[in-house]
Formats: structure tokens, C-alpha cells, sequence
């Protein structure tokens, strides 16, 4: 698992990356934003910790330029923030983080979370993508996706093509805040000339097959202003 640490205070950078290789990572290093797209280009890194405030480019833009053109891997993105009151700029502005962390944290705290992170990645690895929630689960291949809401048993669902990538976009990215943007270049890539309301149109449709209650969504929940995130438990 190859991870690529943004940040440009080498204090902290050094304790970061003895403590992530200490883990068995390798980590690569990189001070600035500029610098940081052009490694993650080369090296295709599967995680990215990118510091908020950074010389040059910052942590946003940088994050939001990496989702424009994620290339091969759509890594995951860990945001590391200086402020509590900086999440929610990093929330708000749904640059695409997945997840974030407040300095000053443990190696220990780290460590859990990149982990937490690279589970998800593994589970995509190898020859079935098949993504697992408390309540979905999602075979890429077999293109099926089923849903388990107690007392039931697991059901099929029944989901158009669009529907289905929808889904699968959702749940391999738990808890990402998507805008329109991001959500039709997953589902239609990046020749898309129209109105970005009509992932709204798929939404709803999707709510109506996945969720108790639609109009009161508990799995896709949107972000006032910005966009989409789905929300489940992991197993
Ligand atoms: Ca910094």
C-alpha cells in the first residue's frame, strides 16, 4: 500500500511517516501542494494525507485538482486540519476528502484511521468488487446489489445500469460528500453536456428502491448547498 504525505512542517511530517513505516507502509513524502500532484501522478498512491494549509497550492485544491483527474486509482483522501473549525470548510466545500483528522492527534489515532481507509481500498482489490455495509451489498461484476432492513431477510434490488453505478460510487466512498460535478463524471464520465439537476432525478430514483422511508432519507443523505454522501455502518 503506497501512501503519499502532504505536508509541509517536518516535524510532523517525519513523525507521520516513521510511524506509518514503522506500520509496513511505504510513504512518500512531498512539502507542497504543486509538488504533491505532480508525485501522486508518478506514483499512483492508493491513500493521500494531505495537510489543510499548505504553501503554494493548499490541501483543497490540491484535493479538489485529484478528483478532477483521478487517473487509474481514485485514492483515498485523509485531510489533516489545524482547527476544528476548519472541517467544516473541508466538509462544506466537498473538495472529496474521506475523511479527516484534527491536529493534534496520536500515531496511534493515525494509524487507525489510514487502515480504516485501506480496508475499504483492499476490499475493491483483486478479481470481485464487492462492497459490504451494515445494510448493502454491492457485486460489481455480478452487477447485484441487495439490501438487508431488520427483521427482513437480504433482498435483491431491482436498479437500472445508472442506478446500479450510483450505488456502487456511493458505497465504495462511504461518508464523501459529492457535488453534481463529481457524481456525473463517475456515472457519465467527462463527456456530459446537460443539466447537472438531472442526478438529482437518479437520486430520487434510487432513494425510492433503497431507503425505509424516501422522503426521509437514512442512507443517502444530502449536503445542503454541495451535494450527496451516503451514510451506513460498516460491517
Ligand atoms: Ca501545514
Amino acid at each position: 500500500m503506497d501512501i503519499l504525505l502532504v505536508e509541509d512542517e517536518p516535524e510532523i511530517a517525519k513523525l507521520i511517516q516513521m510511524t506509518l513505516e514503522k506500520e509496513g507502509f511505504s510513504c512518500h513524502l512531498s512539502r507542497d501542494g504543486l509538488r504533491a500532484l505532480q508525485v501522486f501522478q508518478e506514483q499512483q498512491p492508493d491513500l493521500i494525507i494531505l495537510d489543510l494549509m499548505l504553501p503554494g497550492l493548499d490541501g483543497l485544491e490540491v484535493c479538489a485538482r485529484i478528483r478532477q483527474k483521478p487517473g487509474a486509482k481514485d485514492p483515498y483522501i485523509l485531510m489533516l486540519t489545524a482547527r476544528g473549525e476548519e472541517i467544516d470548510r473541508v466538509i462544506g466545500l466537498s473538495t472529496g476528502a474521506d475523511d479527516y483528522l484534527v491536529k493534534p492527534f496520536s500515531p496511534r489515532e493515525l494509524v487507525a484511521r489510514v487502515r480504516a481507509l485501506l480496508r475499504r481500498s483492499l476490499r475493491q482489490g483483486g478479481q470481485h468488487q464487492v462492497y459490504r455495509t451494515q445494510h448493502f451489498m454491492v457485486d460489481v461484476e455480478q452487477h447485484s446489489a441487495s439490501r438487508q432492513l431488520s427483521p427482513h431477510p437480504w433482498e435483491a434490488l431491482d436498479l437500472t445500469t445508472l442506478e446500479f453505478n450510483l450505488l456502487s460510487t456511493f458505497i465504495s466512498h462511504p461518508s464523501r460528500v459529492w457535488n453534481r460535478t463529481q457524481l456525473i463524471e463517475k456515472l457519465w464520465g467527462n463527456d456530459f453536456f446537460g443539466d447537472e439537476r438531472v442526478v438529482d432525478t437518479h437520486v430520487a430514483r434510487l432513494r425510492k428502491k433503497i431507503e425505509p422511508d424516501p422522503a426521509n432519507p437514512t442512507f443517502i443523505k444530502t449536503v445542503v448547498g454541495v451535494g450527496y454522501k451516503f451514510e451506513d455502518s460498516p460491517l
